[in-house]
């Protein structure tokens, strides 16, 4: 994305300040979601990273949002798509990873067989923010046998520290707000 047409997509999601409680700022994807164009190129961008990340054997992603760029995005580069779920949604054999929210605990899931030995796997998702979830389903696709190759977020909260929590790894963010 060029500067400009990066304006443009961020304007696309909103902002909502208190959503779902004091002092999230919810970053409100369903404007972009519904525009042709911006979708596309969100999609394409996305496909343009991954090229240059090597090439990938399938996309996971974290529900549920996840799913709709990841599912696009699978389709525009040829290959399958995983979802990562969460608890309870997925019918067994399921392979659970449990991870610590600021409070409490939030599972994902993962059909058991579903990714082919050494697979090269994008995960992506809407959002950066701690990268608790992100750093969660990479460890489960991991134990699943997949290898992460990248992780791919549509906008990046660069104040809570996603990025550091997910250091080692290659982390690809198409905006980025502080
Ligand atoms: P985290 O695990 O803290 O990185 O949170 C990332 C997950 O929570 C992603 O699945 C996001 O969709 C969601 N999320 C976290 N913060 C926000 C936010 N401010 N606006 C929208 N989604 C968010």
């Amino acid at each position: 994305l060029g500067p400009a047409r990066a304006a443009e997509i961020r304007s696309l999601i909103r902002d909502v300040p208190d959503y779902p409680h004091p002092p999230v700022v919810f970053r409100d994807i369903t404007p972009l979601l519904a525009d042709g164009p911006a979708l596309t190129d969100v999609v394409d961008a996305f496909a343009g990273l991954v090229d240059a990340d090597g090439g990938v054997d399938v996309v996971a992603g974290m529900e549920a949002r996840g799913f709709l760029l990841g599912a696009p995005l699978a389709t525009r580069l040829g290959v399958g798509f995983v979802p990562l779920r969460k608890a309870g949604k997925l019918p067994p054999p399921v392979v659970r990873e449990d991870y610590a929210l600021e409070y409490g605990t939030a599972s994902i899931e993962l059909r058991h067989g579903t990714l082919a030995p050494g697979s090269r796997v994008l995960l992506v998702d809407d959002v950066l923010a701690t990268g608790g979830t992100a750093q969660a389903a990479a460890s489960l696709v991991e134990r699943c046998g997949g290898h992460v190759v990248a992780l791919a977020f549509l906008l990046e909260l660069a104040g809570l520290g996603g990025r550091d929590r997910l250091a080692g790894r290659t982390v690809e963010t198409l905006l980025r707000v502080e």
